[in-house]
């Protein structure tokens, strides 16, 4: 048996300088060596009750993974992690491993957890640079399922039907494949030649992407069911919509809901000087991003690498700050500034109608509410002014709603997202399924593709038993 590493604190990943890459949009965490790799590996006890499995969305068999990094086998490695996750490479870099299979770790009682997360990065990258396999086409059973969306629940979801042998076609509104994986975080977190390797592979196996298509509205649920023979349909149309704080001055130039601002920037390459779409120019004004997720994080980073100053203004406290770990460490590092326990009242313009400052106000924590969270509640007379020549709201998403308006038969929940069986995630309209962030509201990549995973089952039960009955 091979020795086991008691050092308590997990491996670094090696990154980039942060002078450096907060001026650049490449990758950031750069990925373990092998040698660092077998290091931590080292560090797993292979615990039979295996409580990091158990943390995982998708149970991905952890210590089996790890004991074959160990015996080198990473290629094993890889297969174990595939037999449940769908998009290793994407997972292992954006997962919020902290609140979920690390935070399980025995290893962290005592020192670090185990670094679950980058082992599986290691195992995916290793994969992806070795593998010589091409994804195969499988036989047609000769029946036709819809996929409305791309993101990480309609590309697993289509991926799982495409191997049983469906002839799937995935319909996006936007012009690239990818959901929030490439319009939504930034290039410096995860490398869109990653999500691209996923679409082609899908495409190998004979899955049909028709982007530019808004179902809906280019094309309708009951068209593709009646006239397109669409047995059933799988709608993973994500939430998107952004939310705003409704304060005066909203509409002043220079104003931004975060999605338009990733948006810009991911998929349209606004920090190109060679863009068609670019966003005001950055260098050397100052940006204010509202909001504490993963999204004010991604905002706030862009906003340095093109050249502002940056303050996050979140209304709870930096323990309170619901992005990754990872990624707030990563925004400090780079001079990304918090001013937490403030909240903005309203935005001040100048004679051009251009944003000039923030008045925020002081607040500090009160009794838990319903979620748990103790509640900001403002302190009385304590207003004070951000000079921002840009503001970001970063405040949440609401469900994409083009589909869901032109579809009056689907239920909805009282927050407007799909209502759908949580395991099967079969709607209220017979053949139609759905998924990922349209069902549960924003959540996480993995729970997408967990959700994407559990309809491709449930649909491929659906039909079987249609086709026996008949
Ligand atoms: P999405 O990824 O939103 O994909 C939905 C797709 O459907 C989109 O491409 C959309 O264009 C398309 N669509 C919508 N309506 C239609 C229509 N009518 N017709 C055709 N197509 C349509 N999660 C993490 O786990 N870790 C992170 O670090 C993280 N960071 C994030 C950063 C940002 C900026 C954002 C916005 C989210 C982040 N998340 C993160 C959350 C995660 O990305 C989402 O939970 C996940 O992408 C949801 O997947 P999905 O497939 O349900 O939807
Ligand atoms: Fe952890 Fe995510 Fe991998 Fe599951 S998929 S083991 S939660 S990194
Ligand atoms: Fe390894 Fe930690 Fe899982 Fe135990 S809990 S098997 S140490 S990763």
């Amino acid at each position: 048996m091979a020795k086991i590493n008691m050092r308590l604190d997990k491996n670094p990943m090696p990154s980039q300088d942060p002078n450096v890459r907060n001026k650049n949009f490449l990758e950031v965490a750069l990925g373990y060596t092998e040698e660092q790799a077998l290091d931590e590996a080292a560090r797993c006890l292979n615990c039979k009750n295996h409580p990091c499995v158990d943390g995982c969305p998708v149970n991905v068999r952890i210590p089996e993974f790890i004991a074959k990094i160990v015996e080198k086998d990473y290629e094993g490695a890889y297969q174990v992690i595939h037999q449940t996750s769908s998009l290793p490479a994407v997972c292992g870099r954006v997962c919020p491993q902290e609140s979920q299979c690390e935070m399980h770790c025995v290893r962290g009682k005592k020192g670090d957890p185990v670094g679950i997360g980058r082992l599986e990065r290691f195992v995916a990258d290793w994969h992806n640079a070795h593998s010589t396999e091409a994804p195969e086409k499988p036989q047609s059973n000769g029946h036709k399922v819809a996929v409305v969306g791309s993101g990480p629940a309609g590309l697993t979801c289509a991926g799982d039907l495409a191997k049983k042998g469906y002839e799937v076609t995935v319909y996006e509104a936007l012009h690239l494949a990818g959901g929030v994986l490439v319009y939504g975080i930034p290039e410096f977190r995860l490398p869109k030649t990653i999500v691209q390797k996923e679409v082609d592979g899908l495409k190998v196996m004979g899955v049909k992407v028709e982007t530019n298509t808004v179902v809906g509205r280019t094309i309708t649920i009951d068209e593709l069911m009646q006239e397109y023979g669409f047995e059933a349909v799988f709608v993973g149309s994500g939430a998107g919509l952004p939310m705003f704080m409704h304060i005066p001055g909203e509409n002043l130039k220079g104003v931004y809901s975060a999605n338009e601002f990733l948006t810009r920037i991911n998929l349209m390459k606004a920090y190109r000087e060679d863009s068609d779409t670019p966003i005001m120019d950055l260098k050397g004004k100052t940006v204010a991003v509202v909001g504490g997720g993963n999204v004010a994080m991604d905002a706030a980073r862009c906003s340095k690498r093109l050249g502002a100053e940056v303050y996050v203004v979140y209304r709870r406290g930096m323990e309170e700050l619901p992005a990754r770990h990872e990624e707030v460490e990563h925004a400090i590092e780079e001079g990304v500034i918090f001013k937490t326990l403030n909240n903005p009242v309203e935005i001040l313009g100048d004679e051009q109608d251009c944003v000039r400052a923030m008045k925020c106000i002081e607040m500090e924590l009160g009794e838990p509410d319903a979620s748990g969270r103790r509640r900001p509640v403002p302190v009385e007379g304590s207003e004070f002014f951000i000079e921002a020549d840009c503001a970001i709201e970063a405040i949440g998403q609401g469900a994409n709603k083009v589909l869901l308006s032109t579809f009056p038969e689907m239920k909805l929940n009282k927050w407007g997202y799909i209502e759908a069986d949580p395991v099967t995630g079969a709607t209220s309209v017979p053949g139609v399924f759905a998924g990922g962030d349209i069902v549960t509201g924003a959540a996480t990549v993995i729970l997408a593709m967990g959700a994407g995973k559990e309809a491709a089952v449930a649909i491929d039960k659906y039909i079987t038993e249609k086709k026996a009955a008949k």
